[in-house]
């Protein structure tokens, strides 16, 4: 049986037997990606789409995405990519680009605005290799890297890709234990730990959305940004008030159709209160 560390599971894996994100499998007496450079999607995409809104704005960068995801979140709006269905399948077509062919179509992309590659759409630390591995010859090439990840992965893991990502993009989804690990299933301890390696190493963005009745209370949000404010150690000798944060709108989508789209006025007066504690708070999907 073999353990994998990535995330908090620590799902252990007989032989041939996969992991609860669907996309790590025992073999061999270890464990090793299933996707390692099978792409799902693949597109030149604005920066600020990431969300990234105070990194290379007005720029676009190639962006990948692959399968799987740590967490279990119903609204997900990416499900067809990140969540398998209940035989555990994808029924998305994948295509083959290993690492020193996507960083080729970067360069070639350079003409168009593309300033590197981000790894994004579904989780891309399920499958951390492939990001490691190409992000580092982006970077021999001159290419940024871009990590848009829901911070659920261990130090060991962060500490693998950290040399090579520019920025990223981390979802702080809620701000109670409950919310986590009833609704997304998913441990907030460790996305909390994953952001403060990160704001020390890279341009860090923050991105919440905000689900009716779930992680809406102003409270809440007052709590979250005050947390994200007293960060230390900032990366490019700024303060944790200078992260920005996303704060974005729910529709229901997937699993959670239960309920209407957040409020925008909810959302803009969360804008408002997380800017008592933040300097760059965003509303998003409005
Ligand atoms: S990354 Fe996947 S296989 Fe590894 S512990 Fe997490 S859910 Fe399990």
């Amino acid at each position: 049986m073999a353990v994998c560390d990535v995330c908090f599971r620590k799902c252990e894996l007989a032989e041939g037997n996969t992991g609860a994100c669907n996309a790590r499998i025992g073999r061999g007496g270890t464990v090793v990606p299933l996707f390692y450079g099978k792409l799902s999607s693949l597109a030149l995409d604005p920066i600020e789409k990431k969300p990234l809104a105070r990194f290379h704005p007005g720029s676009r960068i190639l962006s990948a995405g692959s399968l799987g995801c740590s967490l279990k979140c119903p609204f997900c709006q990416n499900h067809e990519i990140a969540q398998a269905d209940d035989g555990r399948r994808f029924h998305v077509p994948t295509e083959q680009i290993m690492p020193e062919e996507l960083v080729e179509i970067a360069e070639r992309y350079r003409n168009r605005g593309n300033i590197g590659i981000a790894f994004t759409y579904n989780e891309p630390l399920v499958g951390y290799e492939y990001v490691r591995d190409t992000a580092r010859l982006a970077h021999e090439k001159g290419l940024l890297c871009v990590l848009v990840t829901n911070g659920t992965a261990g130090t060991r893991v962060y500490e693998e890709i950290a040399p090579y990502i520019d920025a990223m993009n981390i979802d702080l989804k809620g701000f109670t234990d409950r919310y986590y690990r009833d609704v997304l299933k998913g441990d907030r301890g460790m996305v909390m730990e994953f952001i403060r390696n990160a704001v020390r190493n890279c341009h860090v963005e923050l991105t919440t959305l905000v689900v009716p009745g779930e992680n809406d209370s102003p409270e809440e949000m007052l709590e979250l940004s005050g947390w994200v404010a007293g960060l230390t150690g900032v990366f490019g000798g700024k303060t944790g008030r200078d992260i920005p944060l996303h704060i974005s709108r729910f529709f229901p989508r997937y699993r959670m159709t239960d309920r209407e789209p957040t409020d925008v006025d909810t959302v803009y007066s969360l804008v408002e209160i997380a800017g008592r504690n933040l300097r760059y708070v965003y509303p998003g999907n409005c």
